[in-house]
């Protein structure tokens, strides 16, 4: 049986951390995600400093992954501006809360999302694999990166020594030794041949 106090404890002391954390990125400049945060101007209200007021207007936690959610991005912790959510209702919030400048426009991945049709999720993930903004937004002509002249193609290209089709093996594969077949099917296939060759002239001598 568990004691009603214990589970009332452990509750506040999960509402506990929240609030602490919430203290900590907006005042502490040395917090991870303070920058996010206290850096940019998002504060906890003189009220909510104390923890017991914001048990007070916050209660306790809904659910256990609840977190809390500013309702307008740009203003801080205060009473009438921040929700319980779950942390995963969090995790997308920020992602479409993302800022994106392009050719002088800041707006937000949803906006962005909205204005030229492709989802917030892909322009972050474009973002972070090092594209331009205008590439992620795919307003920007996206140049191959590892495109290959006439001439290379050219100078590397050879033809399979299974099935003779002549193609342009990736210079790393050359470097190791290898880019003698097109295909792993063909790299196998010639081994399984090369194989059955060896057993078959062992068994004919
Ligand atoms: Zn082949």
């Amino acid at each position: 049986m568990i004691e009603e106090g214990k589970v009332k404890r452990t509750e506040v002391m999960g509402l506990y951390k929240v609030w602490s954390s919430m203290i900590q990125r907006c005042t502490n400049h040395r917090n991870a995600k303070y920058p996010e945060y206290g850096g940019r101007g998002i504060s906890v209200c003189d009220r909510w400093m104390d923890f017991d007021l914001f048990y007070l207007d916050m209660g306790d936690k809904p659910f256990p992954d609840a977190q809390l959610d500013r309702i307008n991005n740009d203003k801080g912790y205060e009473p009438g501006n921040v929700r319980w959510v779950s942390r995963k209702e969090n995790q997308r919030n920020r992602r479409a809360n993302h800022q994106l400048t392009f050719n002088g426009a800041t707006k937000c991945l949803v906006e962005w999302e909205e204005e030229t049709g492709i989802k917030a999720n892909t322009i972050l993930t474009r973002i972070r694999r090092g594209w331009t903004a205008g590439e992620s937004l795919g307003l920007a002509h996206r140049e191959p990166k590892n495109k290959l002249t006439e001439q290379e193609i050219q100078q590397r290209s050879r033809s399979c020594q299974e099935c003779g089709i002549s193609f342009t093996p990736r210079i790393g594969q050359i470097k190791k030794g290898k880019g003698k077949f097109c295909t792993t099917k063909c790299a196998l296939a010639y081994g399984l041949r090369l194989r059955w060759e060896r057993e078959r002239a062992g068994k004919a001598s």
